[in-house]
């Protein structure tokens, strides 16, 4: 029979399209079905269009820093048509290449909805598909919130608001997750107004309490306006009401808070609250199904999708167990300067003896040469291995995977003090940071411990 395969992927996103390659490297025959494009939220609604417009926005913004520096420039102004236009010329050319690159891998992509009808049957443009194992790789899409409906055009979500080719001049932002911080940092960069209301104590309250609070100082600094442990109760007549009393009059508002997983139509699978149920190999309560990315609710990022289709594919050829660390997948939060962390907060080693250690990046050289002075790095260890960083610094999406190698292969502080970090450097904030475990910071005064 010719649709017969090995692996059929439902979902054509980070989650499915790298478990499409892993597989076919691997000698299995696979087809992929895709209902709209390729790349998923990740290119076409989320990681890849945001920081493509994120880019443009801090280059404006440092551009007009540019006198600080010595340079002339002149007058900057900016166009946001045209970085609307190269967001998304970026995102079809990605598409294009994805799809080129899949096919070439050998994988048939099937342009369609599919659904599972049997535990090895898909159906999909009226086709019938046998497949020996289903990878489910559906995501999610953003969550209507009870009284803030997102209708497209005042009340919008992170989907809507990569539509607008206009920026508008004054922006409430509901969250301050990921997505409220990256558009607020990418809205004020463009000179708007920013309100941000989050229901957490804090800012960005999956952070650590130390970053959160920089975040809340860096806010201040660029003039984002916020409320915390505030709720919006009600939007009427384009004014938003507030749990605290004011009324607000935005000209948009940016819905960021909560997404749902996208269940395909079907067989029912087992859930676990609203995402589909999945044990420690990825599987569903089907043996030969499995559920990975977004759709299993464990962790909403790309780069913990694509980790997660990898094991799993070798777990459906090898029987390799599933080796997936929740807890050191590091999280980035991009802009000025980016925010990225991994593994533990003091909170949750709460009545551990752990130790932990704060540098500033002030103490650096090389944040003097940028003038990117505001910023810090956190470490806690357990028994002499590093437990979890907090950085919030330039580079810090890249700083942030020396932790997590340090974590995955429990290095004890010792012998991570033998690695040279070069000067001048950021990195030597994590070296700092580590010999500030024990008060010995040599960028840093005596501290008593
Ligand atoms: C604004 C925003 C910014 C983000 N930024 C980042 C970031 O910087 N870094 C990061 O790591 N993560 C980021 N994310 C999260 C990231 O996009 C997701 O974690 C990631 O896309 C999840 O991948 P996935 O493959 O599980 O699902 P998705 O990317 O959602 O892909 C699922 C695919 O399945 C298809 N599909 C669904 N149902 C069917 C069906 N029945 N038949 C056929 N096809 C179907 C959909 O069309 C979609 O293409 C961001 C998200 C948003 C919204």
């Amino acid at each position: 029979m010719e649709n017969n395969f090995d692996l059929g992927i439902i979902g054509g996103g980070p989650a499915g399209y790298s478990a499409a390659i892993r597989a076919a490297q691997k000698g299995l025959k696979v087809v992929l079905f895709e209902k709209s494009a390729m790349g998923g939220v990740c290119l076409n609604k989320g990681c890849i269009p945001t920081k493509t417009i994120l880019h443009c926005s801090d280059l404006y913004k440092n551009l007009k820093k540019a006198e600080k520096f010595g340079i002339s420039t002149g007058e900057i102004s900016y166009n946001y048509e045209k970085v609307f236009n190269r967001k998304n010329e970026i995102v079809e050319k990605l598409q294009k290449s994805l799809t080129k690159l899949v096919q070439s891998h050998g994988v048939q992509i099937t342009q369609a909805y599919a659904k599972v009808i049997e535990a090895e049957k898909i159906e999909a443009n009226g086709n019938i598909y046998q497949c020996k194992n289903i990878i489910l790789a559906t995501g999610s899409q953003p969550m209507q919130i009870k009284g803030l409906e997102t209708d497209g055009t005042y009340i919008l979500n992170s989907d809507d608001v990569l539509n607008l080719d206009k920026l508008p001049e004054n922006i409430l932002i509901i969250g301050s997750g990921a997505i409220g911080v990256e558009w607020a940092r990418i809205f004020n960069a463009f000179d708007k107004t920013v309100t941000v209301v989050e229901l957490a104590d804090r800012l960005l309250p999956a952070a650590d309490i130390d970053v959160s609070k920089r975040l809340d100082r860096l806010f201040k600094k660029s003039k984002i306006k916020f409320y915390t442990d505030c709720k919006a109760d009600k939007i009427e007549n384009k004014q938003v009401i507030l749990s605290n009393g004011q009324v607000l009059s935005p000209d948009i508002v940016l819905c960021a808070a909560g997404r749902e997983p996208v269940i395909p139509q079907g067989i029912e699978f087992e859930k676990e609250g609203r995402f589909v149920k999945v044990n420690d190999n990825f599987q569903t309560n089907y043996t030969n199904i499995y559920a990975i990315g977004d759709l299993n609710g464990k962790l909403q990022l790309a780069h913990s999708a694509v980790h997660q289709a990898i094991a799993v594919v070798d777990y459906i050829i090898d029987k390799k167990s599933v080796h997936f660390d929740k807890n050191n997948i590091p999280s980035v939060i991009y802009g000025n300067p980016e925010i990225a962390w991994t593994g533990k907060t003091e909170e949750m080693l709460a009545g551990t003896d752990y130790k932990v250690s704060i540098f500033p990046v002030a103490a650096l050289g090389k944040a003097f040469a940028d003038d990117e002075t505001d910023g810090l790095v956190k470490v806690l260890s357990v028994n002499n291995r590093i437990a979890g960083a907090h950085i919030i610094c330039p580079e810090a999406s890249s700083l942030i995977h020396q932790f997590v190698l340090m974590i995955d292969n429990e290095l004890k502080t010792d012998d991570i003090l033998k690695t040279v970090f070069a000067h001048p450097t950021y990195s030597e904030a994590v070296f700092e940071s580590i010999l500030g475990l024990d008060g010995k910071s040599l960028s840093l005064p005596p501290v008593k411990l």
